[in-house]
């Protein structure tokens, strides 16, 4: 058995109850297997069997009082999964669904996704079981601020730097960085995504979303198409959804659907965004809510989330954004996109296709974005926000955004020169894997066996 085989046969045995972080690996050890091959120098140093070990992993308990002052309990988890190219970075989820096997599979694509934006970050992602949804806005403060009574040990400026996720917008981590400070004594960077009139960056806001539409235009172009007149359906009706709909609007496509965790909008017409962002960053209710503003919409009620069918994938279109949340898109769902013409995938959620759909998006070699180079502009512009506050400064929309462009652009080209070098020009799984990969795995090397 090869190097990469032996790895993952190891961790399926040792991890059968961490399906989700044995997918992640699969999908990254996978396509890493040509430069490991290539290359003694990893397997001596034992690189994969380091790179899949966190280097810390914290659980802890969250007590906290509802507002009937009844005790609740929730766990915590911060994964420190890898610091060789900087302070540990990823954000934090506050989702019923989270436990270690979804924390472990996110921050293992964190190492790379942080690696392809070339700033100086390591990988890392926390949160918690704990579900904002239905919560006063006092019981998210109390319970945000039991989390950072745990989670402020682990983390700092130059230690660990966690943001937003599902669950966590600026309100949460208003609640977070307020505690954080309170214990410490210290005001510095040791959150991003923070609130503008205090430390926070222009475009953090809009940027994994904005980020992902510009990676799909790196990619249309590069097969002489563009965005204009395109439709285009998107999953999710948060941030990254919320914004990849924006940006699909000021580039001349036409974004026609949204959904939530109960069901979906189909709005030929396209979705009206001020409509949209009322209803889910002001009132923070349904998407059900929609076909009473927009009655020709079409609303579909999620048949069943939990086993990946989603309706949005039937939607004809030429351009797919899922957005929402982790296989989310299989492969049925793959063959009747490809069968409608789709030519373009760009992942906005983490992890949000299965391998299966993957492999028929690779096979069919349309223009297919993993979330790790798409996604990336979120936590690119979390860098850029680690620096504005080291250096006390704030920089215009007009500058961050110029930024987060180029970042997306070259991270389209190390991917895409990478994929060409192995002679598989449309497989950006494999270039933007091996390309995030190199980085981590020389600097590992060079900083000895730590
Ligand atoms: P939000 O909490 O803002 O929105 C999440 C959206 O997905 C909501 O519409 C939610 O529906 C839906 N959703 C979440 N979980 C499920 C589920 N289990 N089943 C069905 N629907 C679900 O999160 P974000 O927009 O920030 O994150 C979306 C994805 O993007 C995640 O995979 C995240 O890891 C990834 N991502 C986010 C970044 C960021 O900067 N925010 C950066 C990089 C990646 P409902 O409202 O009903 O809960």
């Amino acid at each position: 058995m090869n190097y990469t085989q032996t790895i993952i046969e190891k961790m399926k045995e040792k991890y059968p109850y961490q399906p989700f972080f044995l997918q992640a690996l699969q999908e990254i050890l996978g396509s890493l297997k040509p430069e490991i091959e290539r290359n003694k120098i990893y397997e001596e140093n034992a690189i994969l069997e380091r790179l899949v070990v966190p280097e810390r992993s914290i659980a802890f308990r969250v007590p906290w009082v509802n507002d009937n002052g009844k005790i609740e309990v929730n766990m915590g988890y911060r994964i420190e999964f890898n610091s060789t190219l900087g302070p540990y970075k990823g954000g934090l989820r506050f989702h019923p669904s989270v436990n270690e096997d979804i924390i472990k599979f996110l921050g293992f694509e964190q190492i790379l996704k942080n690696s392809l934006t070339t700033l100086a970050m390591g990988g890392g992602k926390g949160g918690s079981d704990f579900d904002p949804k239905g919560k006063s806005d006092n019981e998210v403060m109390r319970f945000c601020q039991s989390f950072m009574n745990e989670l402020y040990r682990h983390i700092g400026e130059r230690t660990d730097v966690p943001a937003g996720d599902i669950g966590v917008g600026a309100r949460e981590i208003g609640y977070l960085f307020g505690q954080y400070k309170r214990l410490t004594n210290v005001f510095d960077g040791v959150l991003t995504g923070k609130g503008l009139k205090w430390g926070g960056s222009l475009v953090r806001k809009e940027a994994t979303g904005y980020g992902s539409v510009y990676f799909a235009k790196a990619m249309l172009e590069s097969k002489g198409e563009g965005l204009e007149g395109k439709i285009a359906c998107v999953s999710g009706s948060g941030n990254v959804a919320i914004y990849t709909i924006e940006k699909l609007y000021s580039l001349g496509a036409k974004p026609v659907s949204a959904s939530d965790s109960k069901g979906m909008i189909y709005d030929s017409e396209g979705v009206d965004l001020a409509l949209l962002k009322e209803l889910k960053e002001v009132q923070r209710v349904s998407l059900s809510e929609y076909i009473k503003y927009r009655p020709n919409t079409k609303y579909t009620k999620v048949q069943d989330y939990a086993k990946g069918r989603n309706e949005v994938w039937s939607i004809p279109c030429d351009l797919a954004f899922p957005s929402a949340t982790q296989n989310e898109l299989n492969a049925l769902d793959a063959k009747t996109l490809l069968d409608n013409g789709c030519m373009c995938v760009s992942e906005g959620a983490n992890m949000p296709c299965t391998l299966e759909a993957t492999e028929l998006f690779l096979q069919a070699k349309i223009c297919y974005a993993p979330a790790k180079a798409s996604n990336a502009g979120g936590v690119a512009t979390s860098g850029l926000e680690m620096s504005q506050n080291a250096s006390m400064s704030s920089w215009s929309f007009a500058e961050v955004d110029e930024k987060l462009q180029k970042i997306m652009k070259g991270i389209y080209e190390s991917a895409s020169e990478v994929a060409k070098e192995f002679g598989e020009e449309h497989n950006l799984v494999l270039g933007a894997n091996i390309a995030g990969f190199r980085k981590v795995a020389m600097a590992m090397i060079e900083q000895g066996v730590v």
